[in-house]
């Protein structure tokens, strides 16, 4: 085993009671057999990761405070792991007569039976297919018979790769003369097979294709051929994933670069060759030809023989972007997104392992793209929050590990955004990121008009959503068939319902937020858990009728603008309507050929898109974005304002883009007036020092979780006292999480923050959390509670 071992092969170990997939990360000369695990199997020919992934995944597992393995795992496609649950399994059923005596005895047993006659069970999965609440004591007594056990079963891999039979002429055969192997044989049928395989070429041809339609003759041919030795079968993997099938509309490749893009490429091209890190921000808004920079630099990285990455949120993962590197690179360049199947993401991985595609789009995840000779990382929309994994270990940042695997790979990074982050401007500022402008639109289109329509000296409770300004534009974009776009970024109909006499609010029993009513189904919904609840005909607490819903969503929007304007032709964009795989590319498609008259929805329709058709930007409410208790709001809701206002009057037209607010005068309204995101950052860049908040300081979250609130705030307190306050590390709280309650739990935070001017790489504060961790867990008391750590938090919700 030894001799076939590499570095970053899969692996089966026995681990605990049961086996599961390791990695080889190491090889040692000496061992401890007291600290080693024995491999039972090696699971891959191939290594799977390469010293340069397993050097960036260690660091991943080192600075966000988590199990390398983890890491290991998220890095590959789902489902290629090999794991061993604790399953029920049926073992041997009693003999006829017996059997039937025992579900006389027992008439639950046959169900259950039943049930796992299918194959094993986890018991979670075997409560569910039963429909109770817990596992029937029936269960038990079916053990205890002998008929069904628990135990450890290795399930295959769900995802395999495709394996494809492949006929070709017999080795020995190679050199010996068609026509007189032709000749010797007996039958048409063969002659027939023999000619198509040698008119195949020395690679030869698919069996499925050689026995397309195939008669029985022709099949027994085939067979024959192959017992006499003439022909030879080999397998082979075959890609799932055909370039052609992904949709790609026309487009125009631009001949020419504008004079911003010569001067942004000037100063990457030369880098690109150089061996060494180096980080670059392009800002531009949208539309000033960014894209095709990177198409330009990546053109640079293949023909010095590297390769390239670029990210980009899941959102812009559109057939046009995908048309546009597609007409640059061809097949050598791949994409991931989320409409395909995992048969597909594995087997695209698989390509990018064996050295296929050079050049690799993706979102998040495709950081751990198994690319060598990396030679260039584009991170779009790096601003984006996205980039950010938040529900489990990794809880990683796609831009920053982008920026490490590069610094790792000595390979050149480019940041590209029109709202760029604070934490990217802050490099910038301190000469670390070299800035690249494209000061305007390419084709010199200008920016639009904007308009600010103050709400404030309406009754708030009859405010209706539409302003009389508002529907105006709207009016004239329907006559002179142009598109608008409509951003509310709040879903479901009425974000609540209130009573106007007591001000009772309905609420989520499990998640301290209020429900939203959703027009369809006529339903209460919590946004967090998904729980529903029927609408009271009257207030639980007061019993008054009067009940009133306030705030729009999406939903209620919709109708508002199908009243209003009953011609017009309505799509709307948010998580309830782009659930189904693939149908967000479906709308955006749909909406870029024009069948649509107005997109309406929440900041999904702000994002990256470009709609040439766009005339007006209506902000339903740009308030929602204004008031959030998060140190990043300003910068979050400001950017979705510049984004959202961006989308209008592309090409030779100016735009207009109307902002409904209650508050005229905040500052983030008059930041996307302006147009002035440098301004903003630089204002907001010192409130963020002077409140010792990222980017001038680190900070680690600490969540504690559990059912019992003073259990959950006891251990958020132990866990600070274990927090040694050296080298200027310190806490705030613990306090109770904004959102409170989540699924029946209860949330506290514990936020420790240490200043970059004297811990500049935070090693100094992931050290203490991690000894206050890892002594947190030796000397365990809090049961049922459960911590995370999420370093660089994005949301501290
Ligand atoms: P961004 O990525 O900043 O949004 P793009 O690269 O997508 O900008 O460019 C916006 C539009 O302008 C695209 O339709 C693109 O094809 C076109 N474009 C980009 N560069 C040029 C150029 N040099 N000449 C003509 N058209 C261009
Ligand atoms: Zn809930
Ligand atoms: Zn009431």
């Amino acid at each position: 085993m030894a001799k076939r071992a590499k570095l970053g092969q899969r692996v089966l170990v026995s681990f605990g009671r049961r086996r599961t997939t390791g990695f080889l990360v190491s090889f040692h000369e000496k061992l401890d057999p007291r600290a080693t695990k024995a491999i039972q199997e090696i699971l891959d020919s191939q290594s799977v990761f390469d010293e340069n992934l397993l050097r960036f995944t260690h660091w991943i597992a080192d600075y966000y405070l988590c199990p390398w393995g983890d890491v290991l795992k998220a890095a590959l496609p789902a489902g290629i792991t090999l794991d061993e649950k604790r399953r029920w399994i049926l073992e041997a059923l009693p003999k006829g007569d017996k059997w039937r005596e025992y579900c006389h005895r027992h008439p639950d047993a046959r169900r259950i039976v039943e049930t796992l006659s299918s194959g094993p069970l986890t018991s979670e999965s075997l409560r569910r297919k039963l429909r109770a609440s817990r596992l029937p004591l029936e269960v038990r007594l079916l053990r205890e018979a002998g008929i069904i056990s628990l135990r450890p079963v290795l399930l295959p891999p769900r995802v395999k790769s495709k394996m494809e039979a492949i006929v070709s002429l017999a080795e020995e055969k190679a050199s010996e003369d068609w026509e007189k192997l032709l000749a010797d044989l007996e039958t048409r049928s063969e002659q027939r097979i023999l000619r198509d395989v040698l008119e195949a070429g020395p690679e030869g041809i698919l069996r499925t294709e050689l026995l397309k339609g195939a008669s029985s003759v022709r099949r027994q041919a085939l067979g024959k051929l192959l017992a006499k030795r003439l022909l030879q079968l080999r397998l082979e993997e075959i890609s799932r994933w055909d370039p052609e099938r992904e949709k790609a509309p026309e487009i125009v490749t631009p001949t020419q670069l504008t004079q911003a893009q010569e001067k942004a490429l000037s100063r990457i091209l030369p880098l690109l060759s150089a061996e060494k890190f180096k980080a670059f921000l392009l800002y531009g808004v949208t539309g000033s030809g960014k894209t095709q920079v990177y198409i330009e630099a990546i053109k640079e990285v293949l023909r010095i023989g590297k390769t390239a990455l670029v990210l980009v949120p899941e959102i812009a993962l559109t057939p046009h972007l995908w048309a546009r590197f597609h007409a640059a690179f061809g097949d050598r360049v791949a994409i991931q997104h989320s409409a395909q199947s995992p048969a597909i993401r594995h087997d695209l991985w698989r390509g990018i392992l064996r050295g296929d595609y050079p050049v690799v789009i993706g979102a998040r995840s495709a950081v751990f793209a198994p690319l060598k000779k990396l030679g260039l990382v584009v991170v779009d929309e790096e601003q984006e929050a996205t980039y950010k994994q938040e529900e489990a270990d990794p809880r990683y940042h796609a831009r920053d590990a982008a920026l490490m695997r590069a610094h790792l790979e000595r390979a050149a990074v480019l940041l590209g955004s029109a709202t760029p982050s604070m934490e990217t401007l802050y490099q910038v500022r301190q000469g670390k990121y070299e800035l690249l402008t494209l000061p305007e639109r390419v084709g010199g289109s200008v920016l639009p008009q904007i308009a600010i329509i103050s709400r404030k000296q309406e009754d708030v409770k009859e405010v209706a959503p539409l302003s009389d300004e508002l529907v105006t534009e709207i009016q004239a974009i329907l006559t002179s068939g142009d598109q608008a776009i409509l951003l509310q970024n709040r879903r479901g109909y009425a974000p609540f319902l209130m009573c106007r006499r007591c001000g009772f609010i309905p609420g989520c029993p499990d998640c301290a937020v209020s429900l939203t009513y959703h027009r369809r189904g006529r339903n209460l919904r919590c946004h967090y858990c998904d729980k529903r609840e029927d609408v009271p005909d009257a207030c639980p607490r007061c019993s008054s009728p009067d009940l009133a819903y306030e705030g729009i969503g999406t939903q209620r929007l919709e109708e508002e603008l199908a009243l209003h304007f009953p011609q017009a032709r309505l799509l709307r964009m948010d998580l309830d309507t782009t659930t189904r795989r693939g149908a967000h590319g479906r709308m955006i498609a749909a909406f870029a050929a024009g069948e649509y008259d107005i997109l309406l929805g929440t900041q999904m329709v702000a994002k990256g898109l470009d709609f040439p058709g766009v005339q007006l930007v209506g902000v339903v409410s740009a308030d929602t974005e204004l008031f959030h208790p998060d140190f990043r709001a300003a910068e979050r809701g400001a950017a979705l304002l510049t984004q959202a206002s961006g989308r209008a009057g592309r090409r030779e037209r100016v735009g207009r883009v109307l902002v409904q607010t209650f508050a005229p005068e905040h500052p983030i309204v008059k930041t996307v007036c302006e147009q002035d995101w440098l301004g903003f950052a630089e204002q907001e860049l010192q409130r963020r020092e002077a409140a010792s908040f990222p980017p001038s300081a680190r900070l680690v979250l600490v969540r504690f979780s559990g059912k019992d609130e003073s259990k959950v705030a006891r251990a958020a307190l132990r866990f600070r006292s274990l927090l040694k306050s050296e080298g200027g590390v310190e806490t705030l709280g613990p306090a109770p999480a904004v959102l409170y309650k989540l699924r029946g739990k209860i949330r506290y935070h514990l936020l420790v923050r240490s200043l970059r001017t004297r811990d500049e790489s935070g090693a100094t504060l992931r050290r203490a959390v991690k000894q206050a961790r890892d002594e947190f867990h030796r000397t365990h008391a809090e049961a049922g509670v459960e911590i995370e750590i999420d370093v660089d938090p994005v949301g501290i919700a």
